[in-house]
């Protein structure tokens, strides 16, 4: 199903939607900043998971769809409120984790972006999970911007690429981002926050690349 080209048409027009938001940008029904029904279209239709050593990764959308060009948009502060509806979908779609706290990965200390779109994400699932959100965590040092690595520079990031506060110790966390690509970003925050003591639940991202 191509939600764009039957009911929005072009990226323009959902672009300018968050200039002018009077309606959902799919389908047009005045709402908030996109409708609850039309957030889950986006979705798989079943969770995917994949397992990277130890760490559950659960997604809600396969990367290739039009998902795509929603998460294109969260570069764009202005569009800082979209992340929140599709994390409280995401919530819904999932079952609930036995968690404590929802450990957005951290924004990037060199990414352009004024805002971090996984804990806007986070946000939205925690109003719905009634989970509270753990904040505080860093990347601890200068690195490449993540979407720009190979997979074996990716590989090389370790644990010790992010700080995390002490009081992660003996919580129960689940980690979220928006997108899972190679999944090597949320195993290293996940074993950073486990080698602080932290209890890693699982990870949950709106969408996964394939393969
Ligand atoms: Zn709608």
């Amino acid at each position: 199903m191509n939600l764009y080209t039957e009911h929005a048409k072009s990226f323009a027009k959902i672009f300018l939607h968050f200039l002018f938001p009077v309606s959902c940008p799919v389908c047009g029904r005045p709402a908030e900043i996109i409708c609850p029904d039309c957030a889950k279209k986006f979705f798989a239709e079943k969770i995917i998971h994949k397992k990277i050593e130890n760490l559950e990764i659960f997604s809600a959308s396969w990367y290739h769809t039009d998902i795509n060009q929603i998460i294109s948009l969260f570069k764009y502060s202005g569009v800082r409120a979209f992340c929140k509806p599709f994390g409280r979908e995401m919530a819904k779609f999932f079952p609930k984790p036995d968690a404590d706290y929802l450990a957005p990965v951290p924004l990037h200390v060199k990414s352009k972006r004024n805002y971090n779109q996984a804990l806007e994400i986070a946000k939205g699932m925690s109003e719905i999970w009634n989970i509270k959100i753990f904040e505080g965590a860093e990347w601890s040092r200068e690195m490449p911007n993540r979407a720009g690595l190979r997979a074996e520079e990716r590989m090389k990031l370790n644990s010790d690429a992010f700080i995390i506060p002490k009081k992660i110790k003996a919580l129960r966390v689940a980690i979220i981002d928006d997108v899972c690509t190679t999944g090597m970003t949320l195993l290293r925050f996940s074993q950073a926050c486990e080698y602080k003591g932290a209890h890693v639940v699982g990870a949950y991202t709106l969408a996964a690349v394939s393969g």
